[in-house]
């Protein structure tokens, strides 16, 4: 074990966080700051979020603080909350295979075997990445490395603590974060770490979309985007993630996401909303254009089809991640306004503007022809739009060409009945 003064920036620490590492070593218990943290306060970087680890059990953390409330089912975690703020702790852990069935649970919850608590020493073995096994002892304001975690950190390395594909194996998401790490933190992974990832990625398919989704979550949505799917990219993750933007895969869809990623980062660097409905729609776009044709060919009104086909897409992309409700709304929304934007006579480009979702789907209207469809200069005629006052605007819409008439085309259901009007 190593020791180093720390040299952490004590106005970038959260005050909560160390008034719980006080109190309970007040109380006779080993407790530190660890992780993510200490890892960004030693880069200078402000923390997301800070984590104790402690000898104490879940009960005995409780008891020392009323603001308190326990979470998980076999490993339990107390949440210390602050008004907003939540210091996560953590009793010492085991290591222990993240997807072991909870076999020592009985049917009432209660643990029958008590084996998953650990040594301080165990609980350095169980963590990921040297950088992020570097626990923070605030009363004697030192840091104590037993993995070399400091050396790596000095020289932007990833590295796994133990061997590489076991621990891939073990929890299949550590691949996710090693490339969201190289991302976020600059850092390379070293190449014994980076060695098992393209074989391993069709492991991911084993860990519950929920969780994926919160990983997409933070490799998209930090201010890193764009990083993050150079990262996977180079380590065949990609694929792994949205298997159906692979088989859509071209140029034009690699511009779009990378676009839509870009724009994101952007947004979060100037504190603007995001949101991942937009990245999402990005990411299944081709595939929904590929499935809307499969449908028209098949017989679908236009209408018809493209309803069906985001369906489909989401369905199918749920599989792999999942896709909140409240997301997948707005998802469809930007790609249905995409065939709303095309009607520029008469009264509809008004009552457009006024749709909850104009603003995004007419930013995708713009990566769409940034990324190279030929939209016949679509995305410049709505910013003018948007830029005249009303008259200027009812005179563009009244010189915009008629739409030609349609056909008009036997409408079937999915089941092949005739659709009855409604
Ligand atoms: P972030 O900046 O995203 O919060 P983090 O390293 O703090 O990064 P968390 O998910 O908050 O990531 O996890 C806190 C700590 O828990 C990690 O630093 C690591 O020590 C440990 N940890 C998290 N996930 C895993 C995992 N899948 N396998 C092993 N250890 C993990
Ligand atoms: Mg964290």
């Amino acid at each position: 074990m190593e020791y180093f003064e720390a040299e952490l920036n004590r106005n970038q620490t959260s005050v909560n966080a160390l008034k719980v590492v006080k109190r309970l070593t007040s109380q006779g218990h080993e407790a530190y700051l660890v992780g993510g943290c200490v890892r960004d306060l030693l880069l200078r970087k402000s923390p997301k979020d800070f984590d104790v680890a402690t000898s104490a059990r879940p009960q005995e953390v409780r008891e020392l603080f009323r603001n308190s409330r326990s979470i998980g089912r076999r490993f339990k975690i107390v949440h210390v909350r602050f008004g907003r703020d939540i210091v996560e702790v953590a009793t010492f852990r085991a290591p222990h295979d993240e997807f072991e069935t909870e076999v020592n649970i009985a049917d009432t919850g209660m643990i029958l075997s008590d084996n998953i608590y650990g040594s301080f020493d165990e609980d350095v073995n169980r963590r990921d990445f040297t950088m992020n096994a570097l626990y923070y002892d605030a009363d004697a304001n030192i840091i104590e490395d037993s993995v070399n975690g400091m050396a790596d950190i000095e020289q932007k390395q990833i590295r796994l603590i133990g061997e590489p594909e076991s621990r891939y194996r073990e929890d299949p998401v550590r691949m996710l974060r090693a490339v969201r790490f190289k991302a976020k933190l600059n850092f390379e992974i070293e190449p014994g770490t980076a060695a098992p990832l393209r074989e391993l990625g069709y492991l991911l398919k084993d860990i519950p979309p929920a969780r994926l989704f919160e990983e997409v979550l933070k490799l998209f949505m930090f201010g890193h985007g764009e990083a993050s799917l150079r990262a996977l990219q180079e380590y065949d993750l990609f694929d792994c993630l949205f298997p159906d933007s692979k088989h859509a895969a071209s140029d034009r869809m690699e511009q779009l996401i990378r676009l839509a990623l870009a724009s994101t980062d952007r947004r979060i660097a100037e504190d603007k909303p995001v949101t991942p409905a937009f990245i999402y729609a990005a990411l299944l776009w081709y595939p929904f254009l590929d499935e809307t044709l499969r449908l028209k060919e098949e017989g679908y009104s236009n209408f018809d089809a493209s309803h069906e086909a985001a369906g489909n897409v989401i369905a199918k992309q749920q599989l792999s991640t999942s896709i909140p409700r409240r997301f997948s709304g707005s998802m469809r929304d930007i790609w249905h306004l995409q065939s709303r934007l095309t009607v520029k006579f008469g009264k509809k480009p008004e009552i457009l503007l006024e749709h909850k979702r104009f603003r995004a789907a007419y930013d995708f209207l713009l990566l769409r022809e940034e990324s190279g469809e030929e939209l016949d200069d679509l995305g410049a005629w709505w910013t003018e739009f948007q830029e005249n006052a009303p008259s200027k605007r009812a005179e563009m819409s009244r010189d915009a060409p008629r739409p030609k008439r349609k056909r008009r085309r036997k409408r079937r259901s999915r089941n092949g009945n005739k659709r009855t009007p409604q």
